[in-house]
């Protein structure tokens, strides 16, 4: 049997800057592997419209190879089950990959991986995609160790590999999954080419505009870099935008620095508790909220009766992406207006997002619900949040057909009109709210005070900040800690409860 090592492709479908397989080429003949697991796409997080996205991905990808010696090979199955079935064929020495903190599904099937190479005496190496860190964390040394590594140089992609004998592989077709139907027409294409000319038009040309545009859902689309779903499968490396962005030296290239190394601080803490993704930071969150169909799928259609959350959600369920003020607010007017549960919504809008990526999505799902207790609680209000970033209503006139010819006064709050011409606004076709806005923002205020006022929450609160809070320069006095606790800690945020009434 011939010595082979697998290089397993996971969320890294690129071969520059892929560590994993620079390395596995030092020892030998590699077959350079993707697997499509059936079980993984089935998960309620996943859709049809991250689908084409990373096949897209797979099969730029799959040509990259081919023109240096060997096409990807593809297999579709149980992770465990391909690799036997390889090593039937082959010798297996080694696995090479990156690291993966991926949902709590990717979590187990890694341990099961881990768990058959060593019965199998195969060595699985695997790489930093990110810089997340495993095993036990020293919060307190981590953004350092973050900087270093994103300084480290890139690795360029090899010239040539060795062909191996073996048959290539299809992949299934899109029936195959049973998905729901998803056009989703806006969305940006997959793969590293799509990825670098995205790249190239953000730093020539919006990178200037950045910090200008990020919170307007109208200009963010263009201005924004949206470079995350191509981060997020790894057609680009984080790596490879922070050195593009250390080229420029002002404002909006640090402001741009400073998400990229986010992204790692929200991933390493799912690393560090993959439970995060279903259970709350604060265990007094647990259990707090109701699920509602009706609630849930009006919210998700985009028919609440709030034209900027209509929207928003309109405009995300067409194109896939939205910018990350809107995604906070979707999330806020879900978690507290509607009181659903951030993991019921959370997995809507992770379905919806092509560049989801765990380990931010339900760290952010979290803090817009007001369960991690160590972050400002935000309530937002959709009316002011839309005439601050949407004054004239172009954004909504477009995403809410509906209410195309409303006047510039209602376009809000289209319930205004009734007063004015009732008949308008009974035959108008859009729907109707459905909550009372400040009644609901004022009981889900009342009802997370309650929470912090219980006993012992702010003693665990201080342990899930020792874990998972990032130590900012400044020390913030916390305002709720008991007086006799050691309060000088270097707080993430001061935790308070800001609301737009
Ligand atoms: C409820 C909610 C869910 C989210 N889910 C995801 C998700 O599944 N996947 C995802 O990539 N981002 C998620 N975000 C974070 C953020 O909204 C997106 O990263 C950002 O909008 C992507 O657009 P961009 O590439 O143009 O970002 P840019 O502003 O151009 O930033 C560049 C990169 O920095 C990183 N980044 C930017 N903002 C953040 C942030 N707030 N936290 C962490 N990293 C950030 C991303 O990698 C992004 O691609 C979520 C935010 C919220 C509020």
């Amino acid at each position: 049997m011939k010595d082979i090592n697998i290089l397993w492709f996971k969320k890294d479908l690129r071969i520059f800057d892929n560590e994993a397989l620079t390395e596995s080429l030092k020892d030998g003949d590699i077959i350079p592997l993707y697997i499509i697991e059936k079980e993984l796409w089935l998960q309620r997080t996943y859709s049809d419209r991250q689908w084409q996205f990373c096949k897209e991905s797979i099969l730029d990808l799959r040509n990259s190879l081919k023109k240096i010696g060997q096409p990807l090979i593809i297999r579709t199955g149980k992770v465990i089950e391909i690799f036997d079935e390889i090593s039937k064929k082959f010798y297996i020495k080694g696995i090479y990959s990156h690291q993966e903190t991926g949902d709590y599904f990717t979590y187990q099937r890694d341990k099961e991986v881990r768990n058959w190479a060593s019965k199998k005496q195969i060595v699985w190496k695997e790489y930093l995609q990110f810089s997340v860190f495993r095993g036990n964390i020293d919060r307190n040394n981590w953004s350092k160790k973050c900087q270093k590594n994103m300084a480290k140089s890139l690795f360029i992609e090899p010239s040539k590999i060795n062909n191996v004998e073996i048959d290539i592989g299809l992949i299934p077709s899109d029936d195959y999954f049973c998905f729901k139907n998803d056009l989703c027409k806006g969305r940006l294409k997959g793969g590293r080419e799509n990825g670098l000319k995205r790249m190239e038009y953000f730093f020539s040309n919006k990178l200037n505009s950045y910090s200008k545009d990020i919170s307007s859902p109208e200009k963010s689309f263009d201005s924004c870099s949206r470079l995350s779903p191509y981060i997020s499968w790894g057609c680009i490396s984080l790596k490879e935008v922070f050195h593009k962005a250390n080229l420029n030296h002002n404002n909006n290239s640090k402001m741009l620095k400073s998400r990229l190394t986010w992204h790692c601080h929200f991933i390493q803490k799912l690393e560090s508790e993959p439970e995060l993704e279903f259970k709350e930071f604060h265990p007094y969150f647990h259990k707090i909220r109701k699920n509602d169909n009706f609630l849930l799928q009006s919210w998700s259609e985009g028919k609440t009766g709030f034209p900027f959350i209509d929207a928003c959600m309109r405009s995300l369920n067409f194109n896939g992406w939205i910018n990350f003020r809107m995604r906070a607010m979707l999330m806020s007017f879900a978690s507290y207006n509607l009181w659903i549960p951030w993991q019921e919504s959370g997995s809507v809008l992770a379905s919806k997002f092509i560049d989801y990526e765990p380990g931010i999505h339900w760290n952010q799902c979290q803090m817009q619900s007001g369960t991690t207790s160590i972050n400002i609680n935000r309530i937002y209000n959709p009316i002011k949040q839309g005439k601050d970033h949407d004054p004239k209503g172009t954004f909504i006139r477009r995403w809410v057909p509906e209410l195309k010819y409303y006047p510039e006064n209602f376009i809000h709050e289209p319930w205004m009109m009734e007063k004015f011409n009732s008949i308008k606004y009974a035959n108008s076709k859009y729907t109707k709210p459905i909550i009372d806005l400040l009644q609901t923002t004022k009981t889900a205020r009342k009802k997370i005070q309650e929470i912090t006022q219980k006993e012992g929450y702010w003693d665990i609160s201080k342990e899930v900040y020792l874990k998972h809070g990032s130590r900012r320069k400044q020390l913030i006095k916390r305002k709720n800690f008991p007086k006799n606790k050691d309060i000088n800690l270097k707080v993430e945020h001061q935790y308070e409860l800001k609301i737009e009434l």
